[in-house]
């Protein structure tokens, strides 16, 4: 199977060989065809796998099949949760179109909204977008989705767990009843089917991996140490193992700057990406760590979600994410596009619970290992079990992998619940295109 196969025009073939793809991707296989066709697509499929290919270039050839009305009304929307993924689509979406006859911009919040009004303006065929930003041009009537054909949700369960869903049901009630909408997510939990329900119609259900499975070339290791001994090996694990490039996660964007602060101190140099650093901010440190200008970026979930950070060898939990799909997408970020890559993860005795969660989903067992000098001393967490695995490094003791305990459980992050989408249609969606004019 080829990109000529799936029926694309020879500019956008083109623009796909200049970014030196030479065949579709799997989603790519199986998405393309039903998107072109006009049908609602549900997505799932491991980050990494090009999902973002998998709608730009069938949306493309959608929108430069079609005559584009006089005035150039926005057609296609794409929905993101982060700013980072927004601009990161759109820079996609941009290298996809160079030889197609389609104008596109990206919004999101953090910055001034005045040129980017100027620029909708002008007129823009697809446009990327942050919910909140989004919608407040629109209050502003800068942008009207009156026309909008298609709709697209990337990163769906992401946008739910940020609480995104009132934002996305109100856009898509100002929108016309008949459209595509495809949705795209990398795990699937019981509230995006209830979503996807909502607003999709009569979906095709495309999936190339078992749901919440991580890539296959990932191994997870769990370091049982107590709470505050973290930092210090955590130093001690970047400098011995001489590591260059590792994401770090952690739970707040306090523990973010904290743990930072001490890399640097420490003479790593670091940054951290979340949700109160500047828009600039944000985009210098993600820079800098693709081009290796630091060694360390510390994240949390929200901020790291969707980033194309290519070839991470290594990715550390420094805390467990309460919620475990959450682990799914930071191990995500590395083994990517079958490169072998190592999920490791810092456990203290109250964050038992959360591995058994996770191993739960991942369907399988981590197992545990105990450094010397790293001897975890609160012994609040389960009774271990001594199984064992090898570290990386000094001599290993006692450990265990078992992970149930009543005592100091964690409390879950509350799912997000009841979500009733406001604009949610029982109209079809459009049918076959390229079509004309219509509403
Ligand atoms: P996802 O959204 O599924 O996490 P992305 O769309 O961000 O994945 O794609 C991940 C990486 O794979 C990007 O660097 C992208 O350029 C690359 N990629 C996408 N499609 C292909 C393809 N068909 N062949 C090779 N690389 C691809
Ligand atoms: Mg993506």
């Amino acid at each position: 199977m080829t990109f000529k196969d799936l029926g694309l025009s020879a500019a956008i073939l083109k623009a796909v060989e200049e970014k030196g793809y030479t065949k579709p991707s799997p989603i790519q296989e199986k998405a393309i065809p039903h998107i072109l066709e006009g049908k609602d697509i549900l997505a799932s499929a491991q980050t990494g796998t090009g999902k973002t290919a998998g709608f730009t270039l069938p949306v493309l050839q959608y929108l430069s099949d079609t005559k584009h009305p006089k005035y150039r009304p926005l057609r296609a929307l794409v929905l993101t949760p982060t700013r980072e993924l927004a601009a990161q689509v759109h820079d996609n979406v941009r290298e996809y179109s160079k030889y197609v006859d389609i104008r596109s911009t990206v919004i999101f919040g953090g910055v001034n909204a005045k040129p980017q009004i100027a620029t909708l303006r002008t007129g823009v065929d697809i446009l990327v977008a942050t919910p909140g930003r989004l919608l407040d041009l629109h209050d502003r009537k800068a942008v009207s989705f009156k026309r909008v054909d298609i709709l697209i949700l990337d990163e769906a369960d992401r946008m739910l767990d940020m609480g995104f869903v009132r934002d996305i049901n109100k856009i898509i009630s100002f929108m016309p009843e008949k459209r595509q909408n495809l949705m795209f997510s990398a795990t699937f939990s019981k509230d995006i089917k209830k979503l996807a329900a909502g607003i999709l119609r009569n979906p095709v259900a495309v999936e190339t991996a078992p749901q919440n499975s991580t890539a296959k070339k990932v191994t997870h290791k769990v370091y049982k140490i107590d709470k505050s001994k973290k930092t210090e090996f955590t130093i001690k694990l970047v400098k011995d193992n001489n590591w260059n490039q590792v994401l770090i996660f952690t739970r707040t964007k306090h523990g973010a700057n904290k743990l930072t602060k001490k890399l640097i101190s420490a003479g790593i140099t670091a940054a951290a990406i979340h949700g109160n650093k500047s828009q600039g901010a944000r985009t210098k440190a993600l820079k800098n760590f693709k081009d290796n200008t630091i060694k360390i970026l510390v994240a949390t979930d929200i901020a790291a979600r969707g980033l194309d950070i290519p070839l991470l060898p290594h990715v550390i939990n420094f805390e467990l994410p309460n919620v475990p799909e959450d682990y799914v997408h930071r191990i995500g970020r590395t083994g990517r596009a079958g490169a072998v890559g190592e999920a490791i993860s810092l456990v203290c005795s109250e964050e038992s619970e959360y591995q058994s969660e996770i191993e739960k989903i991942l369907k399988e067992k981590i197992a545990s290992t105990i450094v010397e000098g790293f001897e975890p001393t609160d012994t609040a967490g389960p009774k271990r079990a001594a199984s064992q695995s090898k570290g990386s490094f000094g001599k290993k003791k006692k450990g265990g992998n078992s992970g149930s305990s009543n005592q100091n459980k964690p409390k879950r992050k509350p799912h997000f619940k009841g979500n009733k989408p406001a604009g949610a249609t029982s109209g079809r969606g459009r049918t076959g295109a390229p079509k004309k004019k219509r509403f």
